[in-house]
């Protein structure tokens, strides 16, 4: 039994998983780390896809490279996307969900435009990741958060905080 808990961060591009992460990481010691980055960094994929302008994901090589650490515990994974892991993995499963519109600026500043900008705006509308992690999680360890404004995500922060501290793995 590992003696801390490993976190999913999820939601569409956007919504603040990796500001979120980085907070929760300096605020409980827990170890972020960011999937995109990995695949990029350890070359986890099978190139790049021209059309989501994105590295196509190589989910086997990805969960191989996690097994070892996941089981140690402590760890913050940050994704848009979350029915590929093991469902033994985590102790809990944050979806963070953005409005509309205020989605809409911050991918627009990205440089999101057209299909990519459209594609993310109705995956957040539709719930898509809220659905997903349902679908891959026990019910009881997924959790909707609002991260619309910075007092959203601090108050995400501190309850996420609060819960690591009071975590056990005999719970
Ligand atoms: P993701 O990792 O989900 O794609 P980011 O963490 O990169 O999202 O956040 C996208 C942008 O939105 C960043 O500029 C970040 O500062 C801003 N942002 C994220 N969450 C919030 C929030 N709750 N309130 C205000 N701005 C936010
Ligand atoms: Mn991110």
């Amino acid at each position: 039994m590992r003696s801390k808990p490993n976190i999913l961060v999820t939601g569409t591009p956007g919504t603040g998983k990796t500001t979120t992460s980085s907070a929760l990481a300096e605020a409980t010691h827990l170890r972020h780390i960011n999937i995109g980055d990995l695949v990029k960094d350890k070359k986890l994929h099978d190139g790049w896809d021209d059309d989501f302008q994105c590295h196509v994901i190589n989910e086997d090589l990805v969960c191989d490279e996690l097994e070892d650490i996941m089981e140690e515990g402590g760890v913050i994974v940050d994704y848009h996307g979350c029915d590929f892991f093991p469902e033994r993995w985590f102790d809990r499963v944050v979806v963070l969900q953005t409005e509309t519109s205020v989605l809409y600026d911050r991918l627009s500043k990205r440089g999101y435009a057209g299909a990519k900008l459209t594609n993310n705006i109705e995956c957040e509308i539709f719930q898509e990741l809220l659905e997903e992690a349902k679908e891959s999680y026990k019910e009881e360890i997924v959790e909707a958060m609002k991260s619309d404004t910075v007092e959203d995500m601090n108050r995400n922060v501190a309850a996420i905080t609060e819960w690591v501290s009071s975590w056990s793995s005999t719970a």
